[in-house]
């Protein structure tokens, strides 16, 4: 059997190394945000490109604080339209909500599954105060071009870049200036997390940069957001038993930061190796019944997921099964279509709903084996 994701496969690596960190853990017992945080925040911002890394609880959390972070500041209010992609994970839309803010989805470019910028701008209004651009399957948005977009119509352009630790722009951008405290002079080439005005990210355990648990983190160059959040974090007090606003408890594990700062050293060579994996899946998997994904070859992409299309799944599906290869669906069903969301049940998203119904995932992850690569491509080839 392939499996889809060996988690035990990809932690036992760091097997020693997460254990002395435990051990260290335990004897100086350290727990609510000790030198564990303090440490992978300074580290993830610097791989990152930004000033500043708060650490989460978890991913929807560091999503809902930015944009709660943004109405402390004034700079959102109740009610405010954000423009976020349907063809999501549901968590991007439910931070939305829980800030009471209003989401406006949009269609995605079939061919990346990302955003679609004419359908963001042919949706631009008064209300519409901001952008989530998801960085889906690992894959940047196109973020080039909704810069100049939030630049023009003064947005807050946010990633959610809960699925693309690491990745990287293509050619260099220019940075934000509009609401950013910080300028950046100079084009460059940027990390997810340090394109737009602020960004978000999970370490769900199956993300490319996974924690042994739940965590997440904010990264921006922007202080006061920077400042807000971390107030909000932690019951909204900097100093012990002083609430300067009403806060949360929303702050990431110590114990996890400590495997976080561990296996990030690892992570771009891990990205690596999936991008070696998909080339491999790119150049080899040929039947006409598959759609392959659109890659450019660049380190835009970090392939958390390696997403096809197919016309006949259940059969597709069947088949996997019986030749022992492992598959998920991300997402089996889309975010306006689920009970939760149902007052957005009535919007016609035909795109989003299409990809939702051909759509597979195969196996990839920086512990697959050639020979486990080898056998997927060609039980697919026989399909
Ligand atoms: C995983 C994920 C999240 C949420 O992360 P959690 O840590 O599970 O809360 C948000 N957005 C996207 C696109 C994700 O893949």
């Amino acid at each position: 059997m392939i499996n889809f994701l060996d988690l035990h496969k990809i932690n036992n690596r760091f097997r020693k190394e997460l254990e002395a960190s435990f051990a260290q853990s335990l004897d100086t017992s350290y727990y609510i945000l000790g030198p564990n945080v303090k440490t992978f925040e300074t580290e993830f911002a610097h791989y990152c490109g930004t000033d500043y890394c708060i650490g989460t609880a978890n991913g929807l959390d560091a999503l809902t604080l930015i944009l709660k972070g943004y109405i402390e500041l004034g700079r959102l209010k109740k009610g405010d339209k954000i423009i976020v992609p349907a063809n999501t994970y549901i968590a991007t839309i439910l931070s939305v909500l829980h800030a009471d803010l209003e989401p406006i989805l949009i269609e995605p470019n079939p061919d990346t599954y990302n955003i679609s910028v004419e359908e963001v701008k042919a949706n631009l209004d008064i209300d519409v105060k901001a952008i989530v651009a998801v960085h889906l399957y690992g894959q940047l948005a196109e973020t080039e071009q909704l810069k100049t977009i939030a630049n023009q119509h003064n947005l807050l352009l946010i990633e959610d870049a809960a699925q693309a630790h690491g990745a990287v722009t293509n050619s260099k951008i220019q940075g934000l200036n509009s609401k950013s405290q910080v300028s950046i002079a100079n084009s460059q080439r940027l990390k997810a997390g340090n394109i737009g005005h602020a960004a978000a990210f999970s370490f769900y355990p199956s993300k490319n940069l996974g924690a042994l648990g739940d965590g997440g983190a904010v990264t921006t160059n922007d202080k006061e957001l920077y400042e807000a959040i971390l107030l909000l974090r932690n019951y909204g007090s900097k100093v012990k038993y002083e609430n300067e606003v009403v806060g949360y408890n929303s702050r990431l594990d110590d114990l996890q930061a400590g495997f976080l700062s561990i296996k990030l050293k690892f992570l771009d060579s891990d990205n690596s190796r999936r991008r070696d994996i998909a080339k491999r899946y790119l150049k080899e998997i040929k039947n006409s019944k598959l759609v392959l994904p659109f890659y450019d070859g660049s380190e835009n992409h970090v392939f958390h997921t390696f997403v096809i299309e197919v016309e006949d799944r259940e059969d597709f599906v069947n088949y996997l099964n019986k030749n022992k290869v492992g598959w998920l669906i991300h997402y089996p069903t889309p975010p306006h279509k689920q009970m939760a969301l149902k007052r957005f049940s009535h919007l016609k998203l035909p795109i989003t709903e299409q990809i939702h119904k051909r759509i597979i995932s195969l196996p990839i992850s920086p512990v697959l084996s050639d020979k486990e690569v080898n056998t997927v491509i060609e039980v697919i080839n026989a399909y």
